[in-house]
C-alpha cells in the first residue's frame, strides 16, 4: 500500500486518465480499494464537493467526510451541508472545530484577527483541525482542480503530501469550471446558493466576496494581494499575515 512512509509512484498505468466522470470514478475505486476507512474527504461543501459527494457515494456510499467549521461561514454553507445530508444520507459528515471559539481567539490573538493577520487565523482555524483530523488517516482526499488557479495549475492526482504527511488524492484536477456546472444541473445535485450569487469560491464570510471571475479564486482575501490559500495545499508562514 502507498503511504507517506513507503511511498512510491502509483500504478497510474492501472488508473485511467482523470478527466471526466469515468476518470475521477477510477481513482476514487482505487483510493477507497487502497484505503477504505482511512480515507478523509476534507469537504468545503462548494460547487467542487458536490459533485466529489456524487461520486464518492457511488464507490464507498459510508465516506468519511470532514468539514472544517470555522464557526465563521456563511448560513448558506449550513444550508448545503443540511441538504447534502439529505441526498447523501448514507455519508459519514464530521463537522470539525478549532480548539477556541470565535470568541476566545479574540480574547487571545486580538479581534478580527482575519483582517490583520489571515495566515495566523486560517491556521487556527482550518490547517491545525485538518492536520488533528488527518492524525488517524492515511490518506486524504481534496477537490482541487488545475484551472482554479496558478498555484494548483500542476496539482498532481495522487501526491505525497509533506503538510500533512500522508498521501494525497485529486480526483478532479482536469474538471473545469463548466464541466462542475453540467454535472451538478445533470444530476440535480444540491449546492450553495451563493453560487447564483455571484460567488464563485466560498470560504469564511469574512475573506469571501463575490468575483466575476468564476475561474479563479479572486474573491477570496481580496483585501490581500498575495493571499489566494488558506494553507491546506501550500505551506504559508502562520506566524504573520
Ligand atoms: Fe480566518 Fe478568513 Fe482563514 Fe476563515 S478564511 S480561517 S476567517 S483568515
Amino acid at each position: 500500500m502507498i503511504t507517506y512512509e513507503n511511498w512510491h509512484q502509483p500504478p497510474f498505468p492501472d488508473i485511467p486518465a482523470p478527466g471526466g466522470k469515468e476518470g475521477s470514478l477510477a481513482v476514487l475505486r482505487w483510493a477507497y480499494e487502497t484505503y477504505g476507512d482511512d480515507l478523509v474527504y476534507a469537504c468545503s461543501f462548494g460547487a467542487e464537493s458536490m459533485v466529489m459527494l456524487d461520486l464518492i457515494t457511488t464507490v464507498y456510499p459510508d465516506a468519511h467526510v470532514v468539514f472544517l467549521d470555522t464557526g465563521l461561514h456563511f448560513k448558506e454553507t449550513y444550508e448545503t451541508i443540511d441538504a447534502v445530508k439529505e441526498r447523501f444520507p448514507s455519508l459519514n459528515i464530521k463537522l470539525k472545530t478549532p480548539e477556541l471559539s470565535v470568541a476566545e481567539q479574540a480574547e487571545k490573538y486580538g479581534d478580527e484577527l482575519w483582517k490583520h493577520q489571515p495566515n495566523r487565523c486560517c491556521y487556527y482555524r482550518k490547517v491545525k483541525p485538518l492536520e488533528d483530523t488527518l492524525s488517524g488517516a492515511t490518506a486524504w482526499i481534496s477537490g482541487l482542480r488545475r484551472e482554479q488557479s496558478p498555484s494548483r495549475a500542476n496539482t498532481e492526482v495522487i501526491s505525497k503530501d509533506e503538510r500533512f504527511q500522508s498521501v494525497k488524492v485529486c480526483p478532479l484536477v482536469n474538471w473545469t469550471w463548466d464541466d462542475i456546472w453540467a454535472h451538478i444541473k445533470e444530476e440535480q445535485l444540491p449546492y450553495n446558493r451563493l453560487h447564483d450569487e455571484g460567488y464563485p469560491s466560498i470560504g469564511c464570510a469574512p475573506c469571501t466576496t463575490p468575483s466575476d471571475d468564476p475561474h479563479s479564486r479572486k474573491g477570496r482575501w481580496a483585501a490581500f494581494d498575495t493571499k489566494s490559500e488558506c494553507g491546506l495545499h501550500v505551506n504559508l508562514d502562520n506566524t504573520n499575515a
